[in-house]
């Protein structure tokens, strides 16, 4: 029944009832005190309900017809509805887990419900009346809040993940919604903004993600995430024109740890070597654990092959020292298989299988070892490798000498001086040559140990031979590229001329020319330091370098020495005619001394005199010997060639 109705029937019905009442009482009356008019009174008492019946009717229709004109039915149909929709929505603002906030035209916050209050931490007064903006985490740009508006303007609506930050100061994801409100004209009158607090979400989709890219058991990356890792770092490397070395580890026999000593101390044991394989590398490699007891390092830079074996050595020898498991106490062992980037494969999955195939030589081989992809490079990286290993004990042991080899005046053919030379002698193989040890002291800085000593070496034997009435004028000391380039070189010679008590005026340091122009500023800061001590400055294997003739013309060198290169085709190539002759004219003209080295023969001694070149030396005049071995004395003459020949 419509509202109408169901009002005109209460009416006629209210209407009808104090009919009843006034007859009713109007009958008692009448009955009582005018009897004789009884029966007058029954009648108009009957026709008194008739009306009254009648009237109701009419006003139950003419009551809801009149509010059915008038609209009022509607109007409180509707007003009835909307009293119903504002109770289910003052419910659902209050109960539901999302948080909302309603805010003004002028972006004041004018309603937030109990989840809001919740999820931030703030209470309803201390948001009321301020702008949203107060819960900026400073995670998004200003062009996320431009975009964000922009959509609210264009579309009335704008929907996304938004970081904010809680009373507490904790910055979390949100997921929200804002809508634009419009009233019946159509003007904006609010914005409500409906969020949920994802962080729950987030945190899971990142323990997923852990999940899937690490090993439960050592919580390394695993092979999914290492070969993205490796992906990665080739691109990187191909850019950046860098070597990279994938290093496979398999742990020799573990089978029998977990078969003997149960899957529970294997498990404890791959965790133990996992934290001490992680300890030992720094950033730019990565550990994963591929599998079982085989493990996967990645690193990406590795310039030489020698490098990653010594990595896979510094492995092999790190993994030595007895794991201390509770009670037990278990040795193991590791093979390690090396494949090399671009070398070797371009791709990380081609590396992968390189390196396992290297992997399983390093295990055929007898296990305990590792092997590269490239057999001739295994051989070759193992020799260097050990050599690292075997200097260091040549150092303690006192397997280096010094050896002495003369320079001589190419015009008197006196002996003046010497050049220091360092020699191995090595238990098995002999006496071995710095070029094959040099490159390697280099790489694992034991150089600056090795040119400390020998400089010693060669000061207190110069003192010596100044004792012995031995007239030098010089004993020549090499300098590597790598510790010329460090400031403790200064030091370092500083303390041997203090040691050995010579005169600084008798020692000549000996640096290539690559070494010098490697970085031009530094070496002429570091030679004009070495100069303030008083001591010689030359300049070894000229013309194999870039110099600038600027450059040079500024450095305080005494001394250019030709690289024995140009002097071995003398006097018939042209070439090296040409260039030992311009060599020759740029120290004369920089008022520098020259000095050839590699003379192994007359012609060539002769030639470089005819030029004007100052010094000789080379196996003509005598070879590199220990100082006891030296001949004092002048070299045979070298006589000009005539002037007409020329
Ligand atoms: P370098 O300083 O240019 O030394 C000259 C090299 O030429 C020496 O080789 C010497 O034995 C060799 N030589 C001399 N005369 C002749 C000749 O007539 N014919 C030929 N074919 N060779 C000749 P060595 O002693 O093998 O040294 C090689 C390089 O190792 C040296 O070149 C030097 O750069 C480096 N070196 C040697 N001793 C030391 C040292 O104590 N410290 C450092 N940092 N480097 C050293
Ligand atoms: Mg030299
Ligand atoms: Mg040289």
């Amino acid at each position: 029944m419509s509202v109408s109705y169901r009002n005109g029937l209460r009416a006629a019905l209210l209407y009808l009832l104090l009919s009843l009442i006034w007859l009713q009482l109007s009958g008692y009356l009448s009955s009582s005190f005018f009897d004789n008019f009884a029966d007058q009174a029954r009648w108009q008492r009957i026709s008194g309900y008739a009306w009254a019946l009648f009237s109701a009717v009419l006003i139950f229709f003419a009551r809801a017809r009149l509010l059915r004109v008038m609209g009022a039915d509607r109007w409180l149909r509707h007003q009835h509805k909307d009293r119903e929709r504002l109770r289910q929505a003052a419910a659902v603002f209050d109960c539901t887990r999302e948080g909302v906030l309603v805010s003004d035209t002028q972006g004041q916050i004018v309603h937030v419900n109990r989840a809001f209050i919740e999820i931030t931490g703030y209470q309803r007064e201390e948001v009321l009346g301020h702008q949203p903006s107060m819960f900026k985490s400073g995670h998004h740009s200003a062009d996320f809040y431009k975009a964000m508006f922009d959509a609210l303007q264009q579309c009335g609506e704008w929907s996304g993940e938004i970081w904010n930050r809680r009373k507490s100061g904790e910055i979390y994801p949100q997921w929200q919604t804002i809508r634009a409100i419009h009233d019946d004209q159509g003007e904006l009158t609010h914005y409500v903004a409906v969020f949920s607090d994802i962080s729950a979400i987030k945190d899971s989709e990142h323990e997923l993600a852990h999940l899937a890219h690490h090993d439960p058991l050592t919580d390394l990356p695993n092979r999914l995430l290492f070969t993205d890792r490796a992906e990665q770092a080739l691109a990187s490397a191909q850019i950046h024109k860098r070597g990279c070395a994938l290093l496979m580890i398999d742990l020799d026999h573990f089978k029998m740890i977990n078969d003997s000593l149960g899957h529970n101390l294997g498990d404890q044991l791959l965790k133990a070597v996992a934290e001490r394989l992680g300890g030992m590398f720094g950033p730019g490699i990565t550990l994963a654990r591929l599998g079982g007891d085989e493990f996967a390092v990645l690193a990406e830079s590795c310039p030489q092959l020698v490098q990653a074996a010594a990595l896979a050595q510094r492995i092999i020898d790190g993994l030595k020292e007895p794991f201390e498991l509770g009670e037990q106490r278990l040795l193991i062992n590791a093979s390690i298989g090396i494949s090399l980037f671009p070398s070797d494969a371009l791709s990380a999955s081609q590396l992968l299988r390189n390196a396992d195939a290297a992997l399983f030589k390093a295990k055929s081989a007898g296990r305990n070892g590792y092997a590269l992809y490239t057999e001739e490079l295994t051989a070759h990286a193992q020799r260097r490798v050990e050599i690292a290993f075997e200097l260091r004990r040549a150092l303690e042991q006192q397997e280096l000498r010094v050896y002495y080899q003369p320079v001589h005046d190419l015009q008197s053919s006196r002996l003046i001086g010497v050049e220091a030379l360092v020699r191995w002698q090595h238990p098995q193989r002999g006496l071995v040559s710095p070029a094959e040890f040099i490159p390697i002291a280099e790489r694992t800085g034991m150089i600056a140990e090795i040119d400390a000593w020998v400089m010693q070496q060669a000061c207190r034997q110069m003192c010596q031979w100044q004792a012995d009435g031995v007239e030098l004028s010089f004993v020549a000391v090499n300098v590597s590229t790598r510790l010329f380039a460090r400031s403790e070189l200064y030091q370092q010679v500083a303390q041997v001329l203090h040691d050995t008590g010579l005169d600084p005026a008798y020692l000549e340091l000996e640096v290539t020319e690559s070494a010098v122009m490697d970085d031009p500023e530094v070496a002429l800061e570091q030679m004009h330091r070495l100069r303030e001590l008083g001591i010689r400055l030359a300049i070894d294997d000229f013309g194999t370098g870039y110099s600038s003739l600027l450059r040079l013309k500024r450095l305080p060198v005494q001394k250019l020495k030709i690289d024995q290169g140009f002097v071995a085709g003398l006097p018939g190539d042209e070439d090296d005619a040409a260039i030992s002759r311009v060599i020759i004219a740029l120290a004369q003209s920089m008022g520098m001394q020259v000095h050839a080295e590699g003379i192994e023969q007359a012609e060539q001694a002769r030639f470089l005199l005819d030029h004007g070149c100052d010094l000789g030396q080379g196996y003509w005049f005598g070879r590199p010997m220990p100082a006891e071995q030296l001949v004092w004395g002048n070299a045979p003459a070298i006589t000009k060639t005539p002037e007409d020949c020329c």
